[in-house]
Formats: structure tokens, sequence, C-alpha cells
């Protein structure tokens, strides 16, 4: 059994295990700890924080290969859920670069993990606030990062609003989303990226589909035609979600977008102007640190490589 297929199957365990016992980010280690000699000299070991691989087994044998503790793995695994799925994202011959440091409790945990393949690239940040940022240093799936639903520009047939006639019932009834005069069948792209909640058909939405993007935000997409993905799927934005529609209870063909924030219903297309109008808004929690280290590890992945093919 080669040592690091042991090694992935007992950091499986460990993970399976450390999420029953504990529901807290950082589970308490429980490797013994290594009383120091006193008679040996004391010699300060530098220890690495950067390190880079490519995924060959699995993708945590392959971190484990360099070195690290499962201690550690379970602290990247967290630092992508919810974005990024690695344990089947990350295929054989991916890159990756992660960046270690230590908490206040003196665990170590990473910081930063950077990966890419032929057609794909991801990057978390875990900030001091242990809020987690992307490459441009914006907080992950924060409103602020939200894109349009389509490739082209489309009307908007009904807006957000409290007090709207219903159309069909003729009745006060709130609109929680934007509707969109989409012909049938355009194409219908995730507006940030997530985890597909629910994808299925429901009398009034019709075949709709709801995202979890993180900090209790949730995307929701009515009246499709066709859904492309299902529950338990990861999205990136701009993802091919659906084909819009005229399905369940409408009046035409259009596209209804909502945007859920911690449970209350806000108005997306006004989100859109606001953040488009004052990008300082938007730059108040950004995260120069995560930008930064986002181009050392990309850096450090790219002499990997040139190392590799130099023979
Ligand atoms: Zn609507």
């Amino acid at each position: 059994m080669p040592k690091s297929v042991f090694l992935s199957a007992l950091c499986l365990f460990v993970l399976v295990t450390s999420s029953i016992t504990s529901a807290s980010y950082f589970w308490s280690s429980s490797e013994p700890q290594v009383s120091e000699s006193l008679s040996e000299p004391k010699t300060v070991k530098k220890i690495p924080t950067v390190f880079t691989g490519t995924v060959e087994y699995s993708f945590v044998s392959s971190v484990l290969d360099t070195g690290v503790t499962p201690t550690e793995v379970k602290s990247l695994l967290d630092l992508t859920t919810d974005h990024f799925n690695v344990l089947n994202q990350a295929s054989k011959g991916g890159q990756f670069a992660f960046k270690t440091d230590m908490d206040k409790k003196k665990e170590r945990f990473v910081r930063a993990f950077y990966y890419k393949n032929s057609d794909k690239e991801f990057y978390a940040y875990r900030g001091n606030d242990n809020q987690i940022y992307d490459q441009d240093g914006f907080q992950f799936n924060s409103l602020s990062r939200l894109q349009m639903p389509f490739k082209r520009h489309y009307r908007i047939s009904s807006s957000f609003s409290l007090n709207r006639r219903h159309p069909v019932t003729n009745r006060i009834t709130p609109h929680y989303g934007t509707d969109y005069a989409t012909p049938v069948g355009t194409p219908v792209l995730a507006v940030a990226p997530g985890k597909v909640l629910v994808s299925r058909h429901d009398h009034y939405a019709g075949n709709y589909i709801t995202i979890k993007h993180g900090n209790g935000v949730l995307s929701r997409y009515m009246h499709l035609k066709k859904s492309k993905v299902k529950r338990g799927d990861y999205v990136a934005a701009g993802d091919i979600i659906a084909l819009s529609g005229n399905t369940g209870r409408t009046t035409g063909p259009h596209l209804h977008v909502e945007l859920i924030e911690k449970g209350i219903p806000i108005d997306y297309a006004k989100t859109m102007r606001d953040f488009n109008r004052r990008e300082s808004w938007a730059n108040r929690s950004r995260s120069m640190q995560a930008v930064n280290m986002f181009h050392t590890l990309k850096g450090d992945l790219n002499q990997q490589t040139i190392a590799l093919a130099t023979p």
C-alpha cells in the first residue's frame, strides 16, 4: 500500500471524525507533543510555509505528500467549502500551491490556496477576520461580486417591488425578483459561484433553481425551460445553469431572478446598479493581503512549471 494512499485514507478518517465530533473550525489536535530534550542544542528549524504540487493519485494524497498534517488539509478543505469542490474538481495533472500560517492557538492552518488546471483556476484566502477573500481581494460571494445572468442585455419587464399588482391574480403581492424579457431558450448564467441547493419543478415558479453562495446569500432563477444543473453541483460565476422559459404561472416568457440575503429578499437589479455606480462601496472590505498572496502562489507555481520543463 503506497504511503500516500494510506495517509489519505487516514486523513479522510480524521476529516470524518472531526466533522462529527466538532463543529468548530479548527478541530483540536490530538497529536502527541514532542518534548524537547534539555541536553540537545536548541536549533531553530525554519518551517516552510509555501507548498506546491501536482495532483497525482488523488488531491488529498498529493497535498499530504508535500508534508503537511491532516489538520492542515482539513483547514484547506474548510477554506474551499461552498466555493470549489476540491475532492471532485481538482483532477489529475492539476497544480496547486498553498500557504500555511499559525493561528492564535499555535495550530497551523492553510491561509491561502491556489489551484489551476488546463481550464480552471481557483483561489481563496482566509483573512484574520476569518472571512474568505478571492484573488481580487473581495469577500467571497459577497454581493459586490454579482454578475448579470445573461451574456446579452435584456429589458426588465417587471422590477422588484413590495407592492406590485400581480398580473395574473390582480392582487397586491410583493414581487421579490427582477423579470427580464428573455425569449425561451436564452442561456441563464449563475450570478456568482456557489452550490446548487434546489433544481426542481414548482406549480408557480415552474422549473426553478436556487444557488447558495455563502455569506448567507442565495440566488433563485424561475420559469426555466430546462435546468442544466442538479442539487449538490458546484457552479462558477457565469456558468450556464439553465435555459430560460415560460414554465409555471407566467404571462409570457421571461426570467425571474431573485436575491436573498440572510433570509431577506433584496432588489437584484438595484444591487447591480449600485455596485456599478459606486465601486468604492465594494472596496471597503477589500483585502490587499489576499491579492498579494494570490500573485505569490501563482508565481511559485509558474516557477515550479518552469523547473519541471527544464531538464
Ligand atoms: Zn417575476
